[in-house]
């Protein structure tokens, strides 16, 4: 291709609304333009790479037996009820309603579709195991699409669904595509980690997530030296020991005006960690009360795994005034009646803690659990954090952050017995499809080699995913020599199956330079003053910046070996 006639519209200021690297570079290398929040445009320098992800993980999931198919975006909601999600799935699903006024969900995840088709097309366990993945776009609408393509509304996924006769099977496919996601990603070059991580909406318990170490990641990993990781949401935070202190009798304080855990523990002049907040949340139409230490944030995904996964909020003043007589901000367990009560495990050692009093205004201090209020059940719902102890062996956990860029999930038999998919076994008996479901994020993956991989110049393509793998370029387009020259290395290289470009543009050389480590071509060929009197060219890596003088005959074989290696 000649930079002539290619649509590769690079910038030199980095947009106003990109936070991290990969946005700003894939905007300014031209490989992205926004359309709308959360929806972008892959111009032909981006879909290339697109492209090459894909062919990677195509490969990939062939060779583990995946068969490819593609998927309608538009999903009745009869499904979506079937399955029991169009209730639980929230506003992350976008429900387009059509002429004849039927509700239609954008898919966001393809489990109610493929289960819908292998329960009208698949009979008996002769046809198992079957596993089938797509790459398509999904929907969601995200509460906060950010950081380009990485939290995207509109985005590319692969999706594969795995359908078995028993849980031998699915074990089994569980573990290639474990191996198969691995080297998909190290296949692009990535440094990641696989975590265990927390099941979401899709169900499931055993479930790992693939994640790429980057500090602007959004995930937080908890991992320990014996080799433990997982997401915040997921790892056990363990419990602290019961300090060796008296019980004090509870007081009623006087704190006026003071709502949050810093401004009553302010007041009061106790740590956080000596307060227990009461989350007051609502999760379909039933309140519940979760019980978390005052240093501690509430996991979302915790939270509701205790509510069975339904999804919750936090409940409106009127909804709290009714169940507890007091004013939001005010809210305790001393008291409380007719509510389910959930605790965290750390409150169950926690003594001479401050709590709401249930009155504006008010707070309990020296308040201890068993003693001062009933606690109904334990459970792990806060948010892990560096310093807890390893679930495993014990030792304390480190934090990092990391893009989640895959996700593998053993399903079981939550869709097949919702929706009625069933098989006829060995024994002639009717049995609902064990299945596992297995996403990898193909435009989120593209973003996160950047953010692994570039340095202030821009982009740092790994071989196996670059757009092209050798830019050839005319440092001054009006000497006719170097232009010869040039042209002919191209047309040679071409010819050799080398996916070439060629910057022919008559642009000053110190922008031609830079768009050229802006796009990152691994390989750059520079044709000036010195490539014409040596008969040698100028071969430049972009990763090392080292540069050697090639021979030309020996240029095809010097390329073949930098780039496969
Ligand atoms: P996240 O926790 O980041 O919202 P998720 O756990 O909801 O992601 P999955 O349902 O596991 O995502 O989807 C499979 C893969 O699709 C993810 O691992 C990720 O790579 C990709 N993905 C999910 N949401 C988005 C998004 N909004 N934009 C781009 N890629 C996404
Ligand atoms: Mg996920």
């Amino acid at each position: 291709m000649r930079w002539t006639k290619a649509f590769i519209p690079t910038l030199k200021e980095d947009p106003s609304d990109a936070e991290i690297t990969s946005h700003k570079l894939m905007i300014r290398s031209g490989m992205i333009r926004k359309l709308t929040g959360g929806v972008y445009t892959f111009l032909p320098l981006g879909l290339k790479v697109v492209k090459k992800v894909e062919a990677i993980v195509r490969e990939e999931m062939n060779r583990i037996g995946g068969q490819e198919t593609l998927m309608p975006i538009l999903h009745p909601a009869e499904l979506w009820k079937e399955s029991g999600r169009w209730d639980i799935y929230g506003e992350e699903l976008l429900r387009p309603i059509d002429r004849q006024k039927r509700e239609y969900a954008l898919g966001p995840t393809h489990e109610e579709v493929v289960t819908d088709l292998t329960r009208k097309e698949v009979r008996s366990y002769r046809e198992l195991p079957l596993i089938l993945y797509q790459i398509q776009t999904k929907f969601r609408d995200e509460i906060r699409p950010r950081f380009g393509v990485i939290r995207a509304r509109e985005f590319m996924m692969k999706d594969a669904y795995s359908f078995h006769e028993d849980a031998d099977s699915l074990m089994k496919v569980y573990a290639d595509m474990k191996e198969a996601y691995s080297r998909i990603f190290s296949r692009c070059g990535l440094n990641f980690v696989i975590v265990e991580a927390d099941s979401g909406a899709i169900g499931g318990d055993i479930t790992h997530e693939f994640t790429v170490l980057a500090k602007s990641g959004e995930a937080e990993i908890l991992s320990c030296d014996c080799g433990y990781a997982a997401s915040s949401d997921r790892a056990g935070t363990g419990t602290e020991e019961s300090p060796s202190e008296a019980e004090r009798p509870m007081t009623k304080a006087h704190t006026p005006g003071k709502r949050s855990v810093e401004e009553v523990t302010l007041f009061l002049g106790v740590p956080s960690r000596r307060l227990i907040k009461t989350l007051i949340v609502k999760s379909q139409d039933k309140i519940c009360a979760f019980l978390i230490p005052g240093d501690r944030e509430m996991s979302e995904a915790k939270g509701r795994r205790v509510l069975g996964g339904m999804p919750f909020e936090m409940a409106a003043p009127e909804e709290v005034f009714k169940v507890t007589g007091g004013p939001m901000g005010y809210s305790g367990p001393v008291g409380l009646r007719g509510v389910r009560i959930v605790a965290d495990n750390r409150v169950r050692n926690m003594k001479n803690i401050v709590v709401g009093a249930n009155e504006e205004d008010y707070h309990f201090v020296d308040a201890n659990p068993g003693r001062d209020f009933a606690i109904g059940e334990y459970a792990d719902i806060a948010v892990a954090r560096e310093g807890d102890r390893c679930p495993r062996c014990e030792k304390k956990l480190k934090s990092f952050r990391g893009i989640e860029v895959g996700q593998i999930f053993e399903l079981g038999t939550k869709y097949s017995t919702s929706m009625g998919a069933k098989f006829l076994d060995r024994e002639g008996k009717e049995k609902p499809f064990i299945m596992g479901c297995y996403g990898i994020g193909i435009t989120r993956t593209v973003a996160a080699v950047i953010e692994q991989s570039h340095d202030s110049d821009g982009i740092i393509w790994p071989p196996s995913l670059a757009p092209y793998q050798v830019l050839i370029l005319v440092v001054n387009m009006n000497e006719p020599e170097a232009v010869n020259i040039a042209e002919s290395i191209y047309e040679e290289l071409v010819g050799k199956g080398f996916d070439v470009l060629l910057d022919d543009r008559d642009e000053r050389p110190g922008n031609k330079f830079k768009d050229a480590d802006l796009i990152g071509i691994p390989v750059r060929i520079t044709v000036g003053a010195k490539t014409l009197s040596e008969k040698k060219v100028e071969v430049r890596h972009r990763r090392t910046g080292a540069v050697e003088m090639v021979d030309r005959d020996k240029l095809p074989s010097v390329l073949n070996k930098f780039l496969s290696g």
